[in-house]
């Protein structure tokens, strides 16, 4: 039986697609938005109708009668606009192309989007703080409630950035994690409480958010990331990736996707005392690859799950990592491209290493040898764990 991604390719292959430029000189075309409420009231593209793929059968004559009039229809990532425009064209629509990379790609390429005009009575006074800086503003923070930011582990780095990202007003957060909460994580992971013992660790996490903010749309991915599933989890168009996976075979996938979805990375690690943070921007700076161009062998791994760290240690990294995602939400201040953050807890020190793009990294270089996913083995013994 076929799977999902074989599915898609498939009908990729029966539909047009269209990318953002291209879109936006369809003057002339309906666009279709198919997404669902919460996401089509984040913004859109102006004119559109929307039309959730889940009534897409029942209520596109409604709302488009005539069939002769082209249409773009797309979604956050333009998968499930693929989908979508394969059932118009069997409606018997005669010109259906699909948006190629969806709203997500529409918003980053500068696009007009629609936005809710401005914000509610709560949320000025919720917001206050920002909107009392000229960077952040109204207009910024209508942005950030209309940003989308996957979190790779709802672990030490996770839990401290999914909450600090809620209060901020990040709209949707996507959060990847097949861990359930042990006893020891509570020495560190924030986002979770003694009476969540046993529970995913997604669910927790979109429980502990969605007491801080109401504003913000919690999508939960309870599996591990794989080259099987890194295309669909990706698809869902995401402006922001951050990583707080401490495996090998995880932050391969990551970089490897980043690159190829072009999503910027905001990674982070820590051992014991010691924390790093860097962001890896796909065609501006170095990818990880760049550095690492293949995971180290196994002999030489360190071990992962019995690392030990000083619990208020990933706190501070993933709230390092929060602050360069908003300003990459916000397009504010200079992120970490190019620049590993070193932080040592124990002498309270900061230092900066410079890192540069590799012409012959294996993935983002000039003649790549890497262009399919590789489910690298686990290294470390024992379960392995976020950190
Ligand atoms: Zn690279």
């Amino acid at each position: 039986m076929p799977n999902y991604r074989d599915l898609l390719q498939q009908v990729k292959t029966e539909i047009t697609e269209v990318d953002a430029p291209r879109a936006s000189e369809l003057r002339d075309h309906l666009f279709v938005d198919v997404r669902e409420q919460d996401e089509w009231d984040e913004g859109h593209i102006p004119g559109a109708v929307h039309v959730p793929r889940g009534h897409l059968e029942s209520k596109i004559e409604a709302a488009a009668p005539d069939k002769a009039q082209p249409v773009v229809v797309y979604c956050a990532g333009g998968s499930r606009s693929a989908f979508a425009a394969k059932t118009l064209e069997e409606l018997g629509y005669e010109n259906v192309a699909s948006l190629a990379g969806g709203f997500t790609d529409w918003k980053r390429s500068g696009f007009p989007t629609q936005l809710p005009h401005t914000l509610g009575a709560e949320q000025r006074s919720r917001y206050s703080r920002h909107l009392l800086i000229p960077e952040v503003g109204i207009e910024g923070q209508l942005k950030l409630l209309q940003s989308r930011v996957l979190l790779i582990g709802a672990g030490g780095l996770g839990s401290p950035a999914s909450l600090y990202l809620a209060a901020a007003g990040v709209g949707t957060l996507g959060i990847v994690d097949d861990d359930r909460v042990d006893a020891s994580n509570l020495q560190r992971q924030i986002a979770h409480s003694t009476e969540a013992l046993g529970e995913w660790k997604a669910d927790s996490a979109k429980r502990t958010i969605e007491a801080l903010n109401p504003d913000v749309n919690v999508v939960t991915y309870k599996e591990r990331l794989t080259s099987e599933n890194v295309d669909r989890i990706l698809a869902d168009g995401w402006d922001v990736i951050l990583d707080g996976a401490d495996n090998f075979p995880t932050r391969y996938l990551v970089n490897d996707a980043s690159v190829w979805h072009d999503v910027p990375v905001v990674h982070g690690s820590i051992y014991r005392f010691e924390g790093q943070v860097t962001v890896f921007k796909p065609n501006v700076g170095p990818c990880y690859r760049c550095l690492f161009p293949q995971p180290p062998p196994p002999e030489l791994a360190p071990s992962c799950a019995e690392g030990g760290v000083l619990g208020v240690l990933p706190g501070i990294v993933g709230s390092l990592q929060t602050n360069e995602t908003i300003k990459l939400l916000l397009g504010i201040g200079e992120p970490l491209v190019g620049r590993l953050l070193l932080f040592d807890a124990l002498e309270t020190e900061f230092s900066e290493v410079k890192l540069r793009r590799d012409p012959a990294c294996p993935v983002c270089g000039e003649h790549p040898t890497i262009t399919e996913y590789v489910d690298y083995v686990e290294f470390c013994s024992g379960r392995p764990a976020h950190a």
